[in-house]
């Protein structure tokens, strides 16, 4: 059994939302939106229908000002440094675009595949970073590579995709600023588990992972002296336009109503307050993997003790994670994510089956969970 104890925050969380229809283990990918987030985007798109797109626009200015400043205070910036994008990798694609000077980039050997294929597509030649075994940056292997020969940028994803990992954010930002070099922080998985306010020059990351809020939506974050070196892309910075990168990046036409619903829930999460929301993760991260290793043969793959709630689980022999996953929705209505190795390339040898349950998961799902993972090891699965 597990010892996970219920508390106030998973209660509140919990009760804040629809009810879960089945085990939902799968924040990593979409956490559940609460009846607030909800609420607002649906109550925007109906006030465009009531006054029109651009009063309605209008009329939420304050609301999406409220959500770059809370976006602002995650990260250790002004509210006047965030741009609304329609997710991650949107806005890695916009920073890259833009970046001055030589296209030289250090990251970690598990970097995000997509980031990578980003990093190509604009000409970004990338040197890896030493990491132990766990694919954990080593600050010092760090400082050591920078000082020897300096990228023009470090590119650091807080936590991966594909594994559980903590990344020591803010050593790794300090030894990006002992050498000079700007430092971009991916926090798709990191923003909601790690403190993210380390003085990154820019920070990225997307709505409905670990702040709960809508699909298709995310934020880049740049440091005002990032932004003044970054050079506009479109309009080109030739023509004469009193509009500055930053300006640049934030698309008029958009979903505005996921903007909204995206800073109710990041209200919300300031709310809960972000260090009790990361220590309730990390304890639940334990739980989890204190619970799920060995059994039905699946290994867990982070240190047991990893600040985060993110287990991924190698399966045994001759197991094909896709297929269990399947089979847990349909037969167990759990929801987990299979990992492939195009996640991190250079790092995940083969597929992995990832649980990343939010704060409101309580002992009986981690134990349904372990049970269905102890019977689809005996039951013969149909592919
Ligand atoms: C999900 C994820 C992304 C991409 O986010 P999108 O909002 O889908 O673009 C980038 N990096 C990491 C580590 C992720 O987990």
């Amino acid at each position: 059994m597990t010892t996970l104890a219920e508390d106030d925050l998973a209660r509140d969380w919990r009760s804040a939302r629809p009810v879960a229809a089945g085990v939902h283990v799968d924040s990593a990918a979409c956490s559940r939106q609460s009846f607030a987030t909800i609420d607002a985007a649906a109550q925007h798109a109906r006030h465009e229908a009531e006054v029109g797109g651009y009063v309605a626009a209008a009329a939420a200015q304050s609301v999406l000002d409220a959500g770059r400043a809370g976006i602002g205070a995650l990260i250790g910036m002004g509210a006047d440094d965030v741009a609304f994008t329609t997710g991650s990798n949107h806005a890695l694609d916009l920073l890259l675009g833009s970046w001055p000077g030589p296209r030289t980039v250090a990251c970690a050997l598990g970097e995000y595949g997509p980031n990578l294929a980003l990093m190509a597509a604009h000409g970004f030649t990338v040197s890896p970073l030493a990491v132990d075994e766990h694919g954990r940056v080593r600050a010092d292997a760090v400082a050591a590579a920078l000082h020897a020969d300096s990228p023009a940028l470090v590119h650091l994803t807080g936590i991966g995709s594909h594994r559980g990992v903590a990344q020591p954010l803010a050593e790794v930002a300090d030894a990006c600023r002992t050498a000079g070099v700007p430092l971009v922080l991916d926090a798709a998985q990191a923003l909601g588990q790690l403190d993210c306010a380390i003085g990154a020059d820019a920070v990225y990351s997307s709505s409905r992972k670990w702040m709960a809020g809508p699909r298709g939506v995310g934020f880049l974050a740049v440091r005002p002296g990032l932004a003044q070196r970054l050079r506009r892309r479109v309009p080109p910075p030739e023509w004469e336009l009193p509009i500055s990168a930053m300006q640049s990046f934030e698309q008029h036409e958009a979903n505005l109503a996921a903007r909204v619903g995206f800073s109710v829930a990041v209200g919300q999460h300031l709310a809960a307050g972000p260090a009790a929301v990361r220590a309730r993760l990390a304890s639940i991260g334990r739980a989890t993997r204190t619970l799920l290793d060995g059994v039905g043969g699946w290994r867990v793959v982070e240190p047991r003790d990893e600040r985060t709630a993110i287990t991924t689980l190698a399966p045994p022999a001759g197991v094909q994670p896709a297929v269990v996953r399947d089979w847990l929705i349909t037969e167990r209505g759990i929801v987990t994510t299979v990992a492939e190795s195009a996640r991190a390339p250079f790092e995940l040898t083969g597929p992995v089956l990832r649980l990343s349950p939010h704060v409101d998961v309580t002992a009986a799902d981690l134990q349904a969970c372990a049970e269905a993972l102890e019977s689809a090891a005996t039951t013969p699965i149909r592919t």
